[in-house]
């Protein structure tokens, strides 16, 4: 039996599977996020053999440090810029994500602002709230239509893939991308045409919808630069992670109409905004929820549940992250 720390609490999925395969499950009693000092208290504290972590937990050598027994950290969520995956490999520990079972929920999530923008659903809503509304008019908040305009996916992975997907065969919507690497699949299934570098997309797209993980050649991939190449009238999503734009940035094109709008989901220093961003009308703001469905997020904690008892009965975890 192996004793297993889950820094907050999950859907019981997960943990239900962990304990029907006779280990002790603990979970964290903290309200909300554990700062990095206090996941490392709870590590001494609890001694596990087993850390499954999530995207808001720092972790690196100090962490595993804490849990010298610990062999395997499963982060519940695809992306693991949060894991030190060198520490990872130096101290001999196993990582894990849960890819794919949120591919769907997040697409469909990034969908959602695509129309929100484009429909002017949220200044709409607040409008409408505020009293404003006098009755029908021919000029009110014109939007954008969709259907024949150009959707540019940055990171054409599976989330990128199918947003593709979504907006060419059920939006009609001509679809481009950049990646470091071609994609066949999403040009058999979404008619997408390649280009090797993300400025000939930013270019010609009306709407650019960012799908890359967070790395040191992602950081700040979306810059002040890049926004100025995009056209006036183009709309910005980011679905991925915060730092992939450079936010102070965004807020100054958003500003001036550099672009048209903006939507996100994720923030350069989470979960602060940069000032200035919460204030303007054109951009849509969500908190890191794109894959929060009860679907979803119970399918994340079977399969982080899954990498664990693989790799408990001396099995390679389906999801393990490839070191560095
Ligand atoms: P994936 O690995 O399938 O796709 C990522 C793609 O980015 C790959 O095709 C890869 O080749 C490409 N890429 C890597 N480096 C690049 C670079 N420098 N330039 C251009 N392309 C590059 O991952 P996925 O499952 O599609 O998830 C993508 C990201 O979405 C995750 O890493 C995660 O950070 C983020 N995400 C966010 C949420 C949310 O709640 N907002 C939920 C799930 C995933």
């Amino acid at each position: 039996m192996a004793k297993i720390y889950i820094t907050r609490e999950i859907p019981e999925s997960g943990p239900a599977a962990l304990k029907a395969a006779g280990h002790e499950v603990i979970v964290s009693t903290k309200e909300g996020v554990l700062k990095k000092d206090e996941l490392i208290s709870a590590l001494k504290e609890n001694n596990p053999d087993v850390v499954l972590c999530l995207l808001t937990d720092t972790v690196d050598s100090e962490v595993f440090d804490a849990a010298p027994n610990a062999k395997i950290f499963a982060n519940y969520a695809v992306g693991f810029n949060n894991i030190n995956l060198e520490d990872a490999k130096e101290k001999g520990v196993t990582i894990t994500n849960t890819p794919g079972v949120l591919t769907d929920t997040v697409a469909e999530h990034a969908m959602t602002l695509i129309c929100a923008l484009a429909k002017r659903v949220v200044e709409a809503d607040s409008f409408v709230r505020s009293g404003k509304y006098e009755g029908w008019g021919p000029m009110m908040f014109l939007g954008s239509d969709l259907k024949d305009k150009k959707l540019g996916v940055l990171g054409a992975g599976r989330i990128g893939t199918r947003v593709a997907e979504i907006a060419s065969n059920g939006f009609g919507m001509k679809v481009v991308y950049y990646d470091i690497k071609e994609n066949e699949f999403i040009e058999k299934n979404a008619a997408a045409k390649f280009y090797a570098t993300p400025e000939e997309v930013l270019k010609e797209a009306d709407v650019v919808t960012v799908h890359v993980p967070l790395l040191d050649s992602t950081k700040h991939l979306i810059n002040k630069e890049r926004l100025e190449i995009m056209k006036p009238t183009a709309y910005l999503i980011n679905t991925s992670r915060g730092p992939v734009i450079d936010e102070d940035a965004l807020v100054e094109a958003l500003k001036s109409r550099t672009i048209r709008g903006a939507a996100l989901d994720v923030f350069e220093n989470e979960p602060e905004l940069s000032e200035g961003l919460s204030d303007l009308s054109n951009v849509i703001i969500t908190p890191h929820i794109a894959s929060a469905t009860e679907e979803t997020r119970g399918k994340m904690s079977e399969i982080a549940a899954q990498n664990i008892i693989a790799f408990l009965k001396g099995e390679e975890p389906p999801n393990k992250v490839k070191s560095v």
